[in-house]
């Protein structure tokens, strides 16, 4: 099981990235960096306070890269039909809803089936989970999601290669186990650089 630290480890490959449209250009690591989500929970107020008490902070423990995002200090367990997972990392700030995003890996070992792959919020029909913290438990009816992979770019950078939110665009990792990445979805977002996030299955088999 990964570490906590290991939550968002950003690993730079080479490679030649070809964008719908756009014929296989030849970005370097200058150009993007890959980053792999470890399965994570965004939590609800309402959530957070029975999970750990109406006293509870929500305290910054790593800033992350993109919309301003942070691990905090605090960690959850995700309860399974066959295991558990513990101390699952809690991102913030505050989402309107609580998501759980895990990898399929991750499903087979909690023994959750049909945990749809969605974009990031898009949690309607979602899977049903169960989270547990120290001050109380929380049984949501839908939530949980594989998250689609997707690369997140500032309007400058979408202008400079010519995208549009919401596109899907295929991205090489050229490394030893070289494959394309069809399907990752382009989002505008506030983020310095573009990045790529991919979860542990998907980065694992590139490695
Ligand atoms: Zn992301």
């Amino acid at each position: 099981m990964l570490s906590l630290a290991d939550v968002l480890v950003a690993f730079w490959l080479l490679g030649c990235v070809d964008f719908v449209n756009i014929k296989c250009m030849k970005l370097t690591t200058n150009d993007y960096r890959v980053e792999t989500s470890a399965r994570h929970v965004h939590l609800s107020r309402a959530d957070f306070v029975k999970l750990f008490g109406a006293d509870a902070e929500m305290v910054v423990a790593k800033s992350l890269s993109v919309n301003g995002e942070f691990k905090s200090d605090k960690t959850v367990t995700i309860v399974g039909t066959k295991r558990n997972f513990e101390r699952v990392a809690v991102l913030g700030p505050f989402r309107t809803q609580t998501q759980v995003e895990i990898a399929v890996t991750d499903s087979y070992t909690l023994g959750v089936k049909d945990v749809p792959v969605r974009m990031s919020g898009d949690l309607h029909g979602s899977a049903p989970v169960t989270l547990l913290g120290p001050a109380g438990t929380v049984n949501l009816p839908e939530g949980m999601i594989v998250a689609q992979r997707h690369l997140h770019i500032n309007p400058r950078d979408m202008q400079k290669f010519g995208l549009i939110n919401g596109q899907a665009v295929k991205i090489t990792v050229g490394t030893a186990r070289q494959a394309t990445f069809h399907n990752v979805i382009v989002r505008e977002s506030d983020v310095d650089f573009p990045t790529v996030h991919l979860d542990t299955d998907e980065a694992n088999a590139v490695l």
